[in-house]
Parts: C-alpha cells; sequence; structure tokens
C-alpha cells in the first residue's frame, strides 16, 4: 500500500470567533497527527486506497506522507496585510471547522502603528485596512521545537518529517495540556459538536463528529503534500503571505526570509517557529 497517513474520522470543528468578528458562516475546523506511535512510528493507521472511504460525519481521511526533504515555511507579510480575513474565512471552509464553533485557526491582530505589544492587539475589530493600525495574523507556527507536543501525556500530537504539527482526534483525551504549553494560542478546543452543512463539506479533510478535541491549522497539508499551496495564501487578495520549501534556498520563502530581515514571534523562547514575519 502507498504510505498514506490515515486520519480516523476525527473530525473538525473550528470555529467562530468572538461574537461578530467573523461572519456566522465562517466558523469551524479540525487536526490529526504524530511523531511517533503506531506503524511506521507515525502515530497513525494505515489506509489502502480501498480503505479510505470517506464519509459524513466522522469521515475518514487519508493523509500523503511528507514528500520528501521539505521543510515547509510560511512568511507573511505584515506591510502587505490589510486585515481583511479572507485567509481566515478560506481556512474554516477549507478545513471543516463547525460554522457553530467558537475559534478559527487563524486569529489576526489589528495593532496600533508603532507597537509590537501583543496584549494591545484587537481580535475583535471591525473592517480592517485602517491607516492607522497594522495587522498580524497569527496561527500554529509549526514550531520545530513544539511545546505543545512535548505537553501532550499520550502523543495524540506530534511534529512530521516535512515540520508539520498534527493532531489525531482519536487519541485526543481533552486535557488540554497543550493548549497551556503552546505560547502562541495556536491550538483550540471545540466544546460543541461542530456542524458543517454537508454540501460544503471538504472531503479532503477529516470531519469530526465529536467534541472534545484540539484542533489548530495543518498547514494545509491535504493541500501542500500533494503540490498545492494553503488556502489562506491562495485566499489572500495582496499577496501577504508566501508558503513553500524552506530546504530549497531559491524557494520564495527562503529569498524573503534572507532579503526581507524577516522575524518570529517570541523568538526568545526558542520554539523556532516555521512562521517568519517581513514588512
Ligand atoms: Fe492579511 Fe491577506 Fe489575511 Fe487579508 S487575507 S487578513 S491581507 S493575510
Ligand atoms: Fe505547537 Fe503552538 Fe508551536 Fe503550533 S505554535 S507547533 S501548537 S507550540
Ligand atoms: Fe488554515 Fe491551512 Fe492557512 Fe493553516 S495553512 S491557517 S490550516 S488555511
Amino acid at each position: 500500500m502507498s504510505r498514506r497517513s490515515l486520519i480516523q474520522g476525527l473530525g473538525a470543528t473550528a470555529g467562530l470567533l468572538a461574537a461578530g468578528v467573523v461572519p456566522a458562516f465562517v466558523s469551524a475546523a479540525m487536526a490529526l497527527g504524530s511523531e511517533s506511535g503506531g506503524e511506521d512510528g507515525t502515530g497513525l493507521e494505515y489506509l489502502t486506497e480501498e480503505d479510505g472511504a470517506v464519509n459524513y460525519p466522522g469521515h475518514t481521511v487519508s493523509y500523503a506522507d511528507p514528500p520528501g526533504d521539505e521543510s515547509w515555511a510560511m512568511v507573511i507579510d505584515v506591510k502587505a496585510c490589510v486585515g481583511c480575513r479572507k485567509c481566515v474565512y478560506a481556512c474554516v471552509e477549507e478545513n471543516n471547522i463547525g460554522r457553530n464553533s467558537a475559534f478559527t485557526y487563524i486569529q489576526v491582530l489589528e495593532m496600533p502603528l508603532g507597537s509590537m505589544e501583543l496584549e494591545h492587539g484587537d481580535v475583535n475589530y471591525k473592517e480592517g485596512g485602517r491607516p492607522d493600525k497594522w495587522y498580524l495574523p497569527i496561527q500554529c507556527m509549526h514550531c520545530s521545537e513544539p511545546t505543545c507536543v512535548y505537553g501532550c501525556p499520550v502523543k495524540a500530537t506530534w511534529r512530521d518529517p516535512d515540520g508539520i504539527v498534527l493532531v489525531e482526534y482519536d487519541k485526543c483525551i481533552a486535557c488540554r495540556n497543550c493548549l497551556v504549553t503552546c505560547p502562541y494560542d495556536a491550538r483550540h478546543f471545540n466544546w460543541v459538536e461542530p456542524e458543517v452543512p454537508p454540501e460544503e463539506v471538504n472531503p479532503e479533510v477529516p470531519l469530526d463528529e465529536k467534541a472534545g478535541v484540539v484542533e489548530k491549522c495543518t498547514f494545509c497539508v491535504q493541500r501542500t503534500r500533494n503540490g498545492g499551496t494553503t488556502a489562506c495564501t491562495e485566499a489572500c487578495p495582496v499577496g501577504a503571505r508566501t508558503f513553500g520549501d524552506l530546504s530549497d534556498p531559491d524557494s520564495d520563502v527562503s529569498t524573503l526570509i534572507r532579503k526581507r530581515r524577516a522575524w518570529r514571534l517570541k523568538e526568545a523562547l526558542g520554539n523556532e517557529p516555521a512562521i517568519w514575519y517581513v514588512g
């Protein structure tokens, strides 16, 4: 069988931001993952093509293995970002985030010009595009030193060789230690069973039929391991997001990081995030 990571019946839920922040149609989420566990040390089961049926709700999805020596990274140009949240909405739709959930994988902070203090950021801003503000999108950083993984007592979350940090819903015991050990508030707990209209379900992404698991950004593993880019990158109308392979010195992400004096959030903590900022 071709080696495919199976993400079992877990699906997604995700969410809706605080009331009024994200339109009602935009909520939801999901995730999966591991660094050590079942067959091949991944913690996941593997499916044959025949086994890889996708059903709704709680359907099973097969993800491709890391393709090679890739080391995925994203660069976000905060000078270009206008805070429109189109990335947020695209992520919700792509990743089966529950339309009734209370979170989204991306949070965009509206920051006062000249301030880098995250506590001064406003996630509940109305429209974006204000000349006296700048906008800082935050999501899972896919850290090389993922303290969330270290905090999980049951190995329900792990980092794959291409750098993508995933969660396996069926293993998650809802202890939420990973929420505490993530310094970026990038993980979200789905308190309610996610609701996604059947006609809007993305069959390429797991859909959780239960509440009580942790979800977060997956770097759109269903796309990126198959040669595509992330939904948020694709949706950004101003090209503020660039996704690519950091192991390739000529890739766009490598070039941007090298030439634009890139920086990372909370660098001093040592998590070694795979999301860089420029601008
Ligand atoms: Fe910023 Fe692009 Fe997201 Fe809009 S879609 S908030 S410009 S990153
Ligand atoms: Fe884990 Fe948080 Fe880093 Fe994502 S940002 S890999 S959830 S520690
Ligand atoms: Fe959402 Fe995919 Fe962007 Fe992560 S990479 S925030 S899962 S759209």
